[in-house]
């Protein structure tokens, strides 16, 4: 029989393998404590939704829905899309179950996949995972703040260094038409040296031009104006009070009143976090205030910010400056090597008492010489190995291994759950 040829994961489309998978299960276990510390709860919403729910939440006029949606006719004939963000499905489950309802501040967290049909290139894939909050339901420029505060605190959790954090306003529904009046006029001025797809936008929707990447349009976008000159009182005044709150948080951030993001709904705060590691694609987070999203999507006034991080530039970040890579991918596993039936039959009672008080361990299938175990030890990343043999057996006692120091050392049964076990109990008591 001639072997059939071997199927590939669709372009743009990766597996995350071990030991990577250790690191991504890591950011998610310490995004979640962040997250619940701030008060948030989790919120799963499905991957597919019905189409307009992007065309009316991200706007008409994005990438992301001109060019970059999953989307199919349903065998019903409803137009369904892969979801290419969460926010705009967060609203309309706030929305669908009326969560509005008692009043007040909702707080939800989510991470999943994402789907959109870029171009696939280092830090840019068809899916990727993103894990971020929506707070709905206040728009005071403290909640702003304490959403940057949690999302640097995130980072610094995770041993995140060298990033940068940009902050701008891009205005409310009473300022932002004042401002896009002069960018129209502007733009027509410089029309001819600008892309198609920017020809077309400053005229269907002029800020979205702020989001091209040709490179021969920068220049003529780096001389239009922006919209800090035209904030309106309320706005300005948002701004002022959320850099106060930045500042008193001891907070460094830069302003960058050309970050407007890709996303219609976006009034008021806008931030990004880049971060020097990533290359081209160096935003590793972004996020803002959608105050007019819930009306937009039929539901009633109810002012919100969230963020969203890119899971996957994340670990990119993380690997390349080595941050905390081992301390992450190294999760203290115990190595048990064994040597004859016996020593197998004790090895599996002990495994299986260690793995009952949440001890990782790694029972060897197969008997081995003692080179080879622990040769397959190191290939495993083990912490510790332990070896078992007849000898062991009759005296009660084992060696066992640091892999990391090399040092070796004899441990009874009672002194290795004590030591295993009883500091896992001691750190998961104290958490
Ligand atoms: P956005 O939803 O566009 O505001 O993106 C939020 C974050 O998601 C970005 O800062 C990136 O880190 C990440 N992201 C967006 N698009 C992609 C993609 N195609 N591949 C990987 N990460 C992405």
């Amino acid at each position: 029989m001639s072997r059939k040829e071997p199927l590939r994961a669709v372009k743009g489309m990766r597996d995350i393998l071990p030991p990577d998978s250790r690191l991504w299960g890591h950011i998610e276990q310490v995004a979640r404590d962040v997250f619940h510390a701030y008060a948030y709860n989790e919120i799963r919403t499905p991957l597919v939704e019905v189409t307009e729910l992007f065309a009316r939440g991200v706007g008409e006029e994005t990438d992301i829905v001109t060019k970059e949606m999953y989307t199919w006719e349903d065998r019903d004939q409803q137009s369904l899309t892969l979801r290419p963000e969460a926010t705009a499905s967060v609203i309309r489950a706030y929305i669908e179950h009326q969560l509005y309802n008692p009043p007040g501040l909702k707080k939800f967290y989510y991470m999943g996949p994402m789907f959109r049909r870029e171009r696939p290139q280092k830090g840019r894939y068809r899916q990727f995972f993103q894990i971020g909050t929506e707070a709905i339901g206040s728009e005071s420029p403290a909640l702003d703040a304490e959403v940057i505060e949690m999302v640097v605190a995130l980072l610094s959790r995770l041993h995140l260094s060298g990033f940068t954090l940009l902050v701008n306003s891009v205005g409310c529904m009473e300022c932002r038409p004042v401002y896009l009046a002069v960018l129209r006029e502007e733009l027509a001025k410089v029309r001819e040296r600008l892309c198609a797809d920017c020809q077309r936008r400053s005229e269907t929707n002029p800020l979205r031009v702020f989001d091209c990447k040709v490179p021969a349009d920068q220049p003529a976008i780096a001389q239009l104006p922006t919209i800090s000159g035209s904030l309106c009182a309320a706005c300005r005044e948002h701004f002022d009070r959320l850099q106060r709150y930045l500042q008193d948080r001891r907070i460094a951030f830069t302003i960058e009143p050309r970050l407007v993001r890709g996303f219609d709904y976006y009034t008021r705060t806008t931030f990004e976090v880049v971060h020097g590691a990533l290359g081209a694609q160096n935003a590793l987070l972004g996020g803002g205030r959608y105050d007019g999203l819930t009306e937009a999507l039929g539901g009633p006034r109810a002012p919100g910010i969230g963020f969203s991080l890119g899971e996957d530039r994340f670990v990119l970040a993380v690997q390349e400056t080595m941050a905390n890579r081992d301390s992450a991918a190294e999760g203290g596993l115990l190595y048990i090597a064994w040597l004859g039936e016996e020593a197998y039959r004790h090895s599996a009672e002990l495994a299986r008492e260690l793995r009952s008080r949440n001890v990782a361990v790694e029972l060897a299938a197969d008997a081995g010489k003692l080179k080879k175990s622990l040769e397959l030890a190191a290939r495993l990343q083990a912490r510790y190995v332990l070896i078992v043999g007849d000898q062991e057996l009759a005296e009660g006692k084992y060696p066992l291994r640091d892999m990391a120091s090399g040092e070796q050392r004899t441990v009874s049964k009672e002194e290795l759950l004590e030591r295993f076990a009883g500091a896992r109990s001691k750190v998961a008591a104290e958490r």
